[in-house]
């Protein structure tokens, strides 16, 4: 059993609290990703989970085991960092064998373990070359090979893949999520990057501020997101939000603010209607719930496109409503240019509410 436990942890630089009271429980066999802005304490989660970093105070646990004082080398986990920091004056299989033969394994099991991760990772061909013979990718394998060969019950990435150039890194991360369905083994990984935590995770845990703000799976955090921060955070291009209040007309309950209104469905007054909130609300909007509305459509939404990018599946449209900037997507052969007239509905079945702390309010 390698699930990771944290309970009430906290870690304070100085007066300076960077984790507070993080309880998070990663599963047994579980990829999960912490994610947030840059400073918001996950890599200090991690390394306090690798026992680089004192903990302040809270336990943590792994297995059965608590490990506060355990030192790294006894904690049965193995860490790859985001820079590799491979020896340059050794080959791929010495860099690999390396913390081995410090553990006085037999060479023989060496040899097996060596080859054995080799093959997994797709590098064998490379395991009597020199680090700076290797691209940043095969690189990062060797590193990842390194970990693989000391068969930790927990592995922890650093941000792992962001080195390598934006076509490698969806190329890696596939293999990423391969290598997890073979081993089985769990993992916790930190990026800042949400599409890398979206496709990447069992479960993500958000952070910001050295607050978890949200763990979820990511079809949780993206469609029931707990407040705007989660909400602004996760999915790109990303939600919009506009700010007004429910007002009554003879066509029905309208969400109006400065400067545009639109129709709201009775799901949502109703809901409105049996739930405490301030007057001012602010609806989420992901670009996609925008539709194209027909002649028949009442209550949409209505202004000019002032941009239009084109990314052939297909478009993003940017345009006004009252002072804010917002996003729709649309299909590749809507025809819309800079400068059209645009008129959508919004699919009130998939707008997130929140009320005016930012939490969600859910339907
Ligand atoms: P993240 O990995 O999310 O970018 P970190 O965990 O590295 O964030 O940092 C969290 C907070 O702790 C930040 O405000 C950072 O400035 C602070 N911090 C990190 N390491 C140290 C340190 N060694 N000394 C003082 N403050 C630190």
């Amino acid at each position: 059993m390698a699930r990771v436990l944290l309970q009430s942890i906290c870690k304070n630089y100085g007066d300076v609290p960077a984790v507070r009271k993080l309880d998070l429980e990663i599963r047994d066999e579980e990829f999960m990703v912490l994610v947030g802005p840059s400073g918001c304490g996950k890599s200090t989660s991690l390394r306090m989970i690798a026992g680089l970093e004192d903990i302040t105070s809270g336990d943590l646990w792994i297995g059965d085991r608590r490990v506060n004082e355990v030192s790294p080398k006894d904690r049965d986990i193995a860490m790859v960092f985001q820079n590799y920091a491979l020896y340059p004056h050794m080959t791929v299989r010495e860099n690999m064998a390396f913390g081995l033969k410090l553990r006085k394994l037999a060479p023989t099991e060496i040899k097996k373990r060596v080859d054995e991760a080799a093959q997994i990772l797709g590098i064998t061909e490379y395991l009597e070359r020199r680090p700076k013979a290797l691209s940043g990718g095969q690189r990062q394998r060797v590193a990842m090979g390194r970990a693989i060969v000391r068969y930790p019950s927990v592995f922890l990435f650093d941000e792992p893949l962001s080195n390598l150039d934006a076509k490698l890194r969806v190329q890696m991360r596939v293999e990423l999520a391969r290598l997890h369905q073979r081993l089985r083994t769990t993992i916790v990984y930190v990026t800042h990057d949400q599409v890398e935590a979206m496709t990447l995770a069992d479960r993500i845990a958000i952070m910001d501020n050295g607050v978890l703000q949200q763990l979820g799976t990511p079809h949780e955090v993206y469609h029931r997101p707990k407040n705007r921060f989660v909400a602004s955070f996760i999915g790109s291009p990303g939600m919009n939000f506009l700010t007004g209040h429910v007002q009554a007309t003879n066509f029905g309950h309208m969400f109006a603010g400065a400067g545009f209104s639109f129709s709201l469905s009775s799901e949502i007054v109703e809901l409105l209607q049996n739930h405490r909130h301030s007057e001012q609300l602010t609806i989420g909007i992901r670009p996609q719930y925008f539709h194209i509305a027909n002649e028949h459509d009442r209550g949409t939404v209505e202004s000019v496109a002032e941009v239009v990018e084109h990314l052939g599946s297909e478009k993003y449209v940017y345009f006004r409503l009252g002072d804010t900037l917002v996003t729709a997507r649309v299909a590749e052969d809507h025809p819309v240019r800079a400068g059209d007239p645009v008129r959508y509905r919004v699919d009130n079945s998939r707008v997130s509410l929140f009320s005016e702390d930012g939490n969600s309010i859910f339907l």
